[in-house]
């Protein structure tokens, strides 16, 4: 996507809003504008819609029996899953699981249960790919393990975890609900979203829009409501609901789910064309990310990442350095740490995100200008 005559490679962070998303939001918001919880004629109309948006999400998962919560996102519906499951299923057992190279929005609820509520944590190690190995989950697994919560791609390295052999892995341990963090890998990654208890996304990383969001999870899971009120969301996530919002995040989730293997094989192009410049040039760089073409991560093996995507932005050129939520107070990636890399490394890593939108002339404009910045760097 060349938008305003820039290069943005940046789509792990947010993407551009699909515009037919959009037009199907303001549709809904200027028809169906009343609050569905009301019991007048507009309102029973717009919650008509918002549960018609709702079936669809859980059809086009493939997971129609499950309970949809809309949220303001996917740091919300993490939080939602892992406090809300663990503060009302303490009494069960005070154990829990996730890995070292989760999201913020995951770690940080591990954290606080950890520090404020007295619940035991296990961080999993990842192997040299950013993956968890069976055998480490197996080993840590223990009676009073009421929760595991493994992400399925990881927004840094794009590492991709096997979410189905984890699950069979979980059978034999039924009083521990398994929750995964999608939300790099829905729309884009085929996943079996029917082996999970929980999972977690937000809209804006699949060209819908900021603030939507979902948590997904099975009927039988009781959850304590982290936000008390009115009850709506079956009583789990009070506030009033933004139809519209949840028009559009199926809308967006239709959209890509219909073309993935499509998107898939258009990205896989720009990956490899990128991979190949990276591995011509193994003096300067080295690569930390795998398979999933949507992110290439590396490190700059004698610049500073910091300065040459500064550098690559001035030059119109949008990419990220660790991730773009603690880009700004926390320059060292624990993701690429975690593979067991140097600090040298994991203070100089860049990430190039890819969308459908893009074209193989914004990554060959990445490239020529990448080129042309880390020789000119100091
Ligand atoms: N999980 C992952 C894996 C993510 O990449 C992000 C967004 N960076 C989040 C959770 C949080 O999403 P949001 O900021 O939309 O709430």
């Amino acid at each position: 996507m060349s938008q305003n005559n820039i290069i943005y490679l940046d789509n792990a962070a947010t993407t551009v809003v699909n515009s037919e998303v959009l037009e199907a939001y303001n549709k809904a918001k200027k028809l169906y504008f009343a609050n569905p919880s009301s019991i007048h004629i507009p309102g029973q109309e717009a919650n008509r819609l918002l549960e018609k948006a709702r079936a669809q999400i859980l059809s086009l998962l493939g997971v129609n029996d499950y309970d949809c919560i809309f949220t303001s996102g996917a740091t919300e519906a993490n939080n939602l899953a892992i406090k809300g499951y663990c503060l009302k299923h303490s009494n069960r057992g005070k154990h829990i699981i996730t890995t070292n190279i989760e999201h913020p929005s995951v770690l940080e609820a591990f954290k606080q249960l950890e520090e404020t509520f007295g619940f035991e944590v296990t961080y999993l190690p990842v192997n040299k790919n950013g993956v968890v190995e069976i055998d480490s989950l197996k080993s840590c697994l223990r009676k009073d393990t009421i929760l595991v919560s493994v992400m399925a791609v990881n927004n840094e390295i794009g590492s991709i975890n096997n979410i189905h052999e984890i699950s069979l892995l979980l059978k034999n341990y039924p009083t521990t609900v398994f929750h995964v963090d999608v939300t790099q890998g829905i729309g884009k990654i085929k996943l079996p979203y029917s082996d999970i208890d929980m999972f977690s996304f937000s809209g804006h990383k699949i060209h819908g829009l900021n603030s939507s969001g979902a948590l997904i999870k099975k009927h039988k899971i009781e959850l304590l409501p982290l936000l008390s009120g009115g009850g709506q969301e079956y009583g789990i996530r009070s506030g009033t609901n933004d139809v519209a919002l949840a028009v559009s995040l199926a809308k967006a989730l239709r959209l890509e789910i219909e073309k993935i293997d499509e998107n898939y094989a258009k990205v896989k192009v720009f990956a490899e064309f990128l991979l190949k410049y990276l591995s011509e040039n193994k003096d300067l760089y080295e690569v930390n990310s795998g398979e999933n073409p949507y992110i290439v991560n590396f490190s700059l093996l004698n610049k500073k990442a910091s300065v040459l995507v500064e550098a690559l932005s001035s030059n119109g050129v949008m990419v990220s350095s660790t991730s773009a939520c603690h880009a700004k107070e926390e320059p060292i990636s624990y993701v690429v740490k975690a593979l067991g890399k140097s600090d040298q490394l994991a203070h100089n890593t860049v990430r190039v995100s890819f969308s459908h939108t893009n074209t193989l002339d914004d990554v060959k404009g990445l490239v020529t200008t990448l080129d042309r910045l880390i020789k000119e760097l100091k």
